[in-house]
């Protein structure tokens, strides 16, 4: 057993910091997490205790939102298209390294063309390669011609959606992805334009509860939100509000259905966002404040690997989220704890708590004063396993 002790240690539980805290952590699973003090002798005797001094310890970082068939730089998609499934296959075993190695101890892969995302989370799992615990979604569910359809997951009708469903259910997918609404990043649909009608959500939705899963619904526009909303779809992603004019305007309505509805959003700021705003293109704010201040359950999520979003940009996301207006801990709650609730692993990973798996980061200064604490990382834990450390830690 090895036990692991900071001056502060936030445990991903509401607001908690503890001075002095400490982790026991026996093989994959935290034994035990508190106050150093409290720590029993009959454990501490037989661990080997790794002093980190000054550092924050906190739970490992989750990103809601990410492709790890798409590589980040501009032009993406395209290359995607090109590739082979092997090239593919190779890219989102370094992608995932990338996550890793960002402090990313967990991620929600939401599409890569059919059958890669399973492969690769199996192979992570068995811990044949360095990544995240994953948990992810088949190719898109899309019109023919929608948005994204070279991912392979292009439906026309309700029969064809419930039966792509039960394939993806077969082929061992941990949730299904469906993209409400067209997108900006390939051509076909505005991103405002619904591409399901309601009845077809409802499919996707109550074939997806039979066998088990949840739906995560891509969408941009506010009739696209609606629709998901009403057919029940468990996450919504980007929830952009933006309109025919190309406007964002947040509906007041809807806001309130997804905090009563407790739906999560993830809005998937990401470094895309940061570069525009350094750049002083600041005339159209995300909706995120307004979601934020409203109550809606906010999530962490970069869509890495689109154009401009590295998945070793992780922390870039979080801090567009700070200069949106969302406080620290929101923030890391947002990136840990709530983000394991809205991905149905809050029971695996996502706190500091006895029992979890001990995926655990370390950070140089207190990121609950300041976010950008994330980016001195210095120990990141997964599955109790050091993937980076200083020297000391690791021998
Ligand atoms: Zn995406």
């Amino acid at each position: 057993m090895k036990y692991y002790t900071a001056d502060r240690m936030i445990t991903g539980d509401r607001g908690r910091c503890i001075r002095y805290g400490g982790v026991l952590v026996d093989g994959e699973v935290i034994r035990w997490a508190g106050p150093g003090h409290e720590l029993p002798a009959r454990l501490r005797r037989g661990s080997k205790h790794i002093a980190l001094g000054p550092l924050t310890l906190l739970p490992g970082l989750i990103d809601s939102h990410v492709h790890l068939a798409l590589d980040g730089a501009t032009g993406a998609m395209d290359r995607m298209r090109a590739a082979s499934d092997d090239e593919l296959y190779a890219l989102m075993l370094r992608n995932a390294a990338e996550l890793l190695a960002a402090g990313v101890t967990t991620a929600r892969d939401l599409g890569a063309p059919a059958g890669l995302g399973v492969r690769v989370r199996d192979v992570i799992r068995a811990g044949l390669a360095p990544g995240p615990g994953l948990v992810v979604s088949g190719a898109p569910l899309t019109p023919p011609d929608g948005h994204c359809w070279f991912m392979g997951g292009t439906c026309a009708g309700e029969e064809a959606l419930r039966l792509a469903v039960r394939d993806q259910a077969a082929a061992g997918v941990d949730l299904i992805k469906v993209m409400t609404t067209g997108g900006s990043l390939t051509s076909g649909p505005a991103s405002w334009e619904r591409q399901f009608s309601e009845a077809e959500l409802a499919a996707v939705v109550d074939e997806a509860a039979r066998a088990g899963l949840v739906v995560a619904a891509h969408a941009h526009g506010t009739d696209g939100i609606a629709a998901s909303i009403r057919a029940g779809v468990h996450t919504v992603e980007h929830c952009s509000f933006v309109n025919a004019t190309a406007s964002i305007v947040p509906d007041p309505e809807l806001i309130r259905r997804l905090v009563s509805g407790r739906i999560h959003v993830c809005p998937t700021i990401s470094r895309r966002f940061t570069d525009r705003w350094d750049r002083g293109e600041r005339h159209q704010l995300p909706a995120l404040p307004v979601l934020y201040r409203e109550g809606v359950r906010i999530v962490a999520g970069t869509d890495a690997g689109t154009d401009g979003a590295p998945h070793h940009a992780y922390v870039d996301g979080l801090l567009g989220m700070a200069r949106l207006g969302l406080p620290p801990e929101e923030i890391l709650r947002s990136a840990t704890s709530r983000a394991a609730d809205a991905l149905r692993v809050d029971t695996v990973t996502g706190r500091i708590a006895p029992g979890l798996r001990a995926d655990i980061i370390a950070v140089e200064g207190d990121p609950l004063h300041d976010v950008a604490a994330l980016r001195e990382l210095r120990l990141v834990l997964a599955k109790g396993v050091a993937v980076r450390s200083p020297r000391w830690v690791l021998k």
